[in-house]
């Protein structure tokens, strides 16, 4: 990506110009997705060239697509020369989701979860995030297509880089910019308590998703180390106080492991903690990382009759582009490394 620019410094080099110009440099970028600073039009032509000396927005990345062509993973080469990946998910009725990092790699080391791997190496820049959302809808364009919705489940833990994902955030819901409705963007988390604190008290109508993987403390910590520090009540607390908040329904995303959290209690357990209306459970099958293997689809079947029975809602996660390691838990920017 060479695109990584400050918005404050660069919004400083239109101090000089009148103020309608920045508006215009706006709707050129996130509007009509300009892949050079010599197609803004309404820009004049000694602005352009001094734009594109000092802030140019050509993003390169290698891209890898799934056979069935509903998946695209991108993979970013940043200034310092660590690497990240991005996932365009293509549903049906135009509905395309952009599944964006927020993090170099992560510091949270979830057994399953193959970034993990990596270990962590630095937050992502808000424009680093903004540029993973930009470098798709500009492929999209191609098509005459749009981008949908944009998810925070790549590589990394969103709320440990809160600011950033929400400058971000806020600069891609911007009615002069990028203009994708707050409802269109969702933060999964490992539960880290702050940030849904803080998230409650945000004036954005965004979804909210956490991964729970598990319906006891016990099982929790031996599957995400995190739940030492927070444990599934003080998460479910604090869920309570952003559904109190914001009066919005809250996805608890779970992990089918064969053998290990699949069972009919575990899925009674998890039922008792799903007692909240606003709740809902995300069914996903295990993607390949290493010891894990998926639960078999008929126990997943099983699984969720259950807890449907006990009154709970339940969705099944699609599984998009496993073949180009795009699926959940599967971004590790391979090859990767300074
Ligand atoms: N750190 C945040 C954001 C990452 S989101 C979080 O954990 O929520 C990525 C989602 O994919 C999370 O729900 C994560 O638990 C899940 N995931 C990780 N490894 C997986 C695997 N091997 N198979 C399926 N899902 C996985």
């Amino acid at each position: 990506m060479i695109f990584s620019m400050d918005l404050i410094q660069f919004q400083r080099l239109f101090n000089k110009e009148p103020k309608y110009r920045w508006g215009q440099a706006k709707k050129a970028i996130f509007q009509d997705l300009i892949q050079d600073w010599q197609e803004a039009a309404t820009l004049p032509l000694s602005l352009r060239e001094e734009l594109n000396r000092k802030y140019p927005i050509g993003i390169s990345a290698k891209t890898f697509v799934s056979e069935d062509k509903n998946t695209t993973k991108a993979l970013f080469a940043l200034k310092d020369g660590f690497k990240i990946e991005t996932v365009l998910m293509r549903h049906k009725k135009k509905r395309n989701t952009v599944c964006v990092s927020s993090q170099v790699g992560c510091p949270l080391n979830c057994s399953f979860c193959a970034t993990a791997k990596m270990g962590f190496k630095r937050d992502l820049e808000a424009w680093e995030i903004i540029e993973q959302v930009l470098f798709f809808a500009r492929y999209l364009k191609k098509n005459k297509e749009k981008i949908t919705n944009v998810v925070f489940m790549g590589m990394g833990e969103p709320f440990l880089n809160y600011q950033n994902v929400i400058g971000a955030i806020k600069i891609l819901n911007d009615k002069e910019g990028f203009n994708l409705g707050a409802r269109h963007f969702s933060i999964s988390t490992v539960g880290i308590v702050e940030g849904i604190r803080k998230i409650a008290k945000e004036k954005l109508q965004i979804n909210l998703a956490i991964s729970l993987h598990a319906p006891d403390d016990k099982l929790r910590l031996k599957l995400m180390p995190i739940n030492k520090k927070y444990p599934i009540k003080e998460i479910l607390n604090a869920v309570d106080g952003y559904v109190n908040n914001t009066r919005r329904r809250v996805m608890f995303e779970y992990i089918m492991i064969n053998d290990l959290n699949d069972s009919d209690t575990h899925a009674k357990s998890l039922a008792e903690l799903m007692k909240n209306p606003l709740y809902f459970v995300n069914l996903i099958s295990c993607n390949q990382t290493g010891i894990f293997k998926p639960s078999l689809s008929s126990r997943i079947r099983e699984f969720k009759e259950i807890l449907e029975k006990e009154g709970v809602i339940v969705t099944q996660r699609y599984r998009f582009g496993k073949d180009i390691k795009g699926a959940c838990g599967q971004l590790a920017a391979e090859g990767e490394k300074k």
